[in-house]
């Protein structure tokens, strides 16, 4: 009853959020009205913006800064975790805006892969999902699947209820997430592309990982929608912190 309750709320939220925010009308970043050369609900100065945060991404990827975590053969990111990418994400994860993945999916696309076989998104948080209505990784992944026709195998589950990752430090981090994801033998022999939305320690990524490799997948490369510079720059959960139910 309350799993059924939980859901109508979620579908009454994004009703009235296409009411009160009608897509195409205002951009998704900065609230202001939409021109013609907006694109995916941003607006054409937020979409400059964009573009600098991802050529920016794209120039520390090459200087090799950014560790990849071990069992991971590459992560790539979209964009530098921070302004109108942070804001996509927040619209995205915390305020159940789906359409805000459009813009983040849309350059996603473009990253380097190695000709990997299938998508499969990072598993979130059940309770958490319920409240949002959606997995964001799945939404992403989708999207990525779409343009690029890939299969996409919701392959990964959470098995165990951890405490929320925010707040821990990288060690902290890594302990709590131990054993709480397993793969399904979708993946096994196979090269597959995992997708999520904002790499910070790269913690929930190596986990995925490792749950993916044991099921017998031949290798694994990341795109996220966004990658933090620093742990702190981790976003804060206000679901976690209790305080809003929606927005
Ligand atoms: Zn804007």
């Amino acid at each position: 009853m309350k799993k059924h309750a939980c859901r109508l709320l979620s579908h009454i939220s994004a009703w009235l959020d296409d009411l009160l925010f009608p897509q195409d009308v205002v951009c998704l970043c900065c609230d202001h009205a939409l021109g013609s050369d907006a694109k995916n609900g941003v607006c054409g100065g937020c979409l400059r913006a964009l573009d600098a945060l991802a050529r920016r991404q794209e120039e520390l990827e090459k200087q090799g800064v950014l560790p990849v975590p071990h069992g991971i053969r590459y992560i790539h990111a979209a964009f530098v975790y921070e302004g109108q990418a942070r804001m996509l994400i927040r619209r995205l994860k915390y305020e159940s805006v789906r359409r805000a993945a459009l813009a983040l999916a849309q350059q996603m696309v473009f990253l380097p892969s190695d000709e990997e076989e299938i998508i499969v998104p990072v598993p979130t948080d059940k309770g958490r999902e319920r409240k949002r209505g959606f997995n964001q990784s799945s939404v992403l992944a989708r999207h990525i699947g779409n343009t690029l026709g890939m299969q996409v195998t919701e392959a990964l589950v959470r098995v165990d209820v951890r405490r929320p990752q925010t707040g821990l430090t990288g060690r902290e981090r890594e302990k709590n997430l131990v054993g709480c994801m397993a793969a399904s033998e979708a993946v096994s022999g196979k090269r597959v592309l995992l997708v999520d939305d904002v790499c910070t320690t790269g913690a929930t990524l190596r986990e995925a990982a490792r749950a993916l490799l044991a099921a017998g997948a031949a290798g694994v490369g990341v795109f996220t929608a966004a990658r933090a510079a620093r742990a702190a720059d981790e976003p804060r959960d206000p679901f976690a912190a209790g305080e809003i139910l929606r927005k």
